[in-house]
């Protein structure tokens, strides 16, 4: 579905500009004619615009999220997700590879919890089963007082547009869209009212500080720029739990550590529970209340980190990358 309409999109995009050009340069008759077809091939781009969104919401894609519960304050000892002896296993032939094996975990409502260890220990397996985007082979996974694994393929679908965002290593933003078109995709899937979009867009940008960049697309923007885009979208819906594989995982360091401080931010406004995965422990350990390590598909260890403090960021000697510090409002 993707292969088929991105090249129309883009073939509409590239109609849309020859027409724009063609206004300019013919007289008045061309022109209103160069006019309709204009207005025609918006049309048209609308129109698959408006496929693509059936077509995610069929499949809600993770990116996608809608409005869901109160804030949390802070973390309580209520559970946003809890899992029971959960495992995930590949049948590959013969052999079965344990991708996730017996993990238990609790994680309360308004934590910032890391998932670290080595490649291939089943972190993004672990996070993808916790986001609905897999189901597990064996367990339980219980979030908002059902199990995941017992919910029909549309009820997942609702529970990942509902309750949860993702935000990706790669950022995963439509190339072809600008930033607010981007954005406004998961406000789309939940259909909420045309009306109410402009001020959520505005408002998530504005969290991630880019609304004077919004008519921009993707590749206009710097890698921290696109991730923080990624996160507007993730939280466009203001989801209850934020799920984030590798986040600053193609990113300089300095723009790596900006990235976390405004998901702190982020966290501590909206009031909101946090997964990440990633390798970079001396951040998860500034930033996160507590850090799982896995290996083999296994839960090694829980620590809780010393505590985030702002105080103790902004003492810190860590400027903001350079490329942020441009886009920076
Ligand atoms: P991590 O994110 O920690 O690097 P993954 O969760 O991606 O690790 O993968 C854990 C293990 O599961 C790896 O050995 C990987 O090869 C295997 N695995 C992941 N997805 C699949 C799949 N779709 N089919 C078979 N094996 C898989
Ligand atoms: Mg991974």
């Amino acid at each position: 579905m993707r292969r088929i309409l991105y090249p129309l999109l883009r073939r509409a995009g590239q109609a849309s500009a020859q027409s724009s050009l063609a206004v300019g340069n013919e007289r008045q008759g061309p022109r209103i004619q160069a006019g309709t077809c204009l207005l025609q091939v918006r049309g048209l781009r609308n129109l698959l615009l408006r496929l693509y969104v059936v077509f995610l919401r069929a499949n809600s894609m993770p990116l996608m999220t809608e409005a869901a519960g109160q804030p949390h304050a802070e973390t309580s000892l209520e559970p946003a997700i809890q899992i029971e002896h959960v495992s995930r296993h590949y049948a590959m032939g013969e052999e079965s590879i344990r991708a996730v094996d017996d993990v238990s975990l609790m994680v309360p409502s308004g934590e910032f919890l890391a998932l670290l260890g080595s490649s291939g220990s089943g972190k993004s397996t672990l996070l993808n089963l916790m986001a609905g985007l897999d189901r597990p082979t064996g367990g339980r996974i219980l979030s908002g007082g059902r199990n995941l694994a017992e919910l029909s393929s549309l009820e997942l679908a609702r529970y990942r547009r509902n309750t949860v965002g993702m935000v990706f290593q790669s950022f995963n933003l439509l190339p072809r869209m600008t930033l607010e078109e981007n954005v406004e995709l998961p406000l789309r899937l939940a259909e909420v009212e045309r009306g109410e979009r402009g001020a959520r867009i505005h408002e998530a940008l504005e969290r991630v500080r880019l609304t004077k960049r919004m008519s921009h697309r993707p590749s206009e923007l710097s890698g921290g720029e696109q991730q923080r885009t990624a996160i507007a979208r993730a939280l466009v819906n203001r989801p209850k739990i934020l799920f984030a594989d590798e986040p600053t995982g193609n990113l300089d360091s300095a723009t790596g550590e900006a990235i976390l401080t405004l998901l702190r931010e982020i966290q501590a406004s909206m009031g909101m529970t946090i997964v990440m995965v990633t390798h970079e422990r001396h951040l998860a350990e500034r930033f996160a209340d507590r850090l799982l390590t896995m290996g083999d598909g296994k839960l090694l260890s829980s620590a809780a980190t010393a505590g985030y403090s702002p105080a103790s960021l902004a003492s810190a000697p860590s400027a903001p990358s350079s490329e942020d510090q441009g886009a920076r409002q």
